[in-house]
């Protein structure tokens, strides 16, 4: 188990992790989600002992990774994002020189390392030397390094970030496969990935830990503020006129499609259903509605409201632990968010 007290990490003024407190379980798949400069990078460094904290704790196992650093290493594996590795090594020299350093005995190592290729598929190439792998595969011998000595807690920072589309789907694979016996904790910036693989998510938002729920929980928490999506043969203009009287609005989002329509997002005020009136006051302005439905709640929204607007949401803000999000800079945060990169790196 991991625990974090009041993590506080400065870099001279800037406050890049102010004050986590969180808790990693045994035997789950963890998500740190949050936009770039978030501080996941910074909070896992702290973590996994690489980088020193300007105020609060970290426990592995019972462990401060400050004051027993050897004793607490010991349970973690650890893929930060910059993966270091040796260059002019091949895979099997890397890993060896990284066994010996993890304190992995000489009479098991040579086992262990050929276990581990196996289990990342990177056999055929251990002869290789690193420079000549591609990205994927040089994303796969960071994580055998990681996995290496079996550690109980496996910490990937961004594991998918410059791989192609192939590539991380078996990416996703492996992390489930090492969640079977290990506790997986992986960051990443893009929320369909932990979506998809994690068992517990937190959002971490300028420095802040935002959310920390399952998946699902997440999106529930949202759910009972739902979106009906509407497609009219009207400008944004005379949509907001006709919407303007309709009651049980929160707020609405227009984006014109061409010449002759416009969809319109309607988030409904909680526990209201605004179909019908909406129907009928479009119907008696004289405009054709050519689609009406209602679109629900997806955790996208979730992270959306949670990273970018300056309040928690009201239902997410009721329930305990929720801390505030910052208000400055969401702007500029929202455009850090769309710049998922993806470099094609090839055929693995
Ligand atoms: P993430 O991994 O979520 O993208 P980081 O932990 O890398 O975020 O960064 C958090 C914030 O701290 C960002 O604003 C970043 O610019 C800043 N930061 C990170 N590392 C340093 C550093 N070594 N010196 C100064 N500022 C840093
Ligand atoms: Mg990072």
């Amino acid at each position: 188990m991991i625990e974090v007290k009041n993590l506080v990490k400065k870099y001279g003024n800037h406050l890049a992790v102010d004050h986590l407190n969180f808790k990693i379980e045994s035997g789950r798949i963890y998500g740190f989600l949050g936009p770039n400069g978030a501080g996941k990078s910074t909070t896992m460094n702290i973590m996994t002992g690489y980088l020193g904290a300007t105020e609060g704790e970290v426990f592995i196992n019972g462990h401060n990774i400050l004051k027993e650093p050897e004793e607490a290493k010991k349970h973690i594996g650890y893929l930060p994002e910059q993966p270091p590795l040796y260059m002019d090594m091949t895979v099997r020299e890397y890993l060896e020189f990284a066994a010996e350093l993890k304190g992995i005995k000489k009479a098991k190592r040579e086992d262990e390392i050929t276990e581990v290729e196996k289990l990342v598929k990177i056999k055929d190439v251990e002869h290789r030397l690193i420079k000549n792998l591609s990205k994927g595969y040089r994303q796969r011998v960071g994580f055998a390094q990681a996995v290496l000595g079996f550690p109980e807690i496996i910490i990937l920072d961004e594991p998918s970030v410059g791989l192609d589309p192939k590539q991380i789907i078996e990416i996703r694979e492996l992390i489930r496969k090492l969640a079977k016996k290990h506790t997986v904790i992986l960051s990443s910036h893009i929320l369909a990935e932990v979506r998809e693989v994690c068992d517990h998510i937190l959002i971490i938002s300028k420095g802040k830990l935002v959310a920390s729920d399952t998946p699902e929980n997440l999106e529930r928490l949202l759910g009972e503020h739902n979106v009906v999506e509407i497609e009219a043969e009207a400008s944004p203009s005379d949509i907001r006129l006709v919407l303007k009287n309709v009651p049980g609005i929160e707020k609405i989002d227009i984006k014109e499609n061409g010449e002759e329509t416009s969809t319109t997002f309607i988030h409904e005020k909680k526990g209201e259903d605004v179909r019908l009136s909406v129907f009928r006051a479009f119907a008696s302005a004289g405009i054709p509605l050519l689609t009406l439905k209602a679109s629900g709640t997806t955790l996208e929204d979730v992270f959306m409201e949670l990273t970018q607007s300056d309040t928690v949401p009201e239902a997410l803000a009721k329930k305990g632990g929720w801390v505030e999000v910052q208000t400055a800079d969401s702007k500029s945060n929202s455009q850090e968010q769309g710049e998922e990169v993806q470099e094609n790196a090839g055929d693995l």
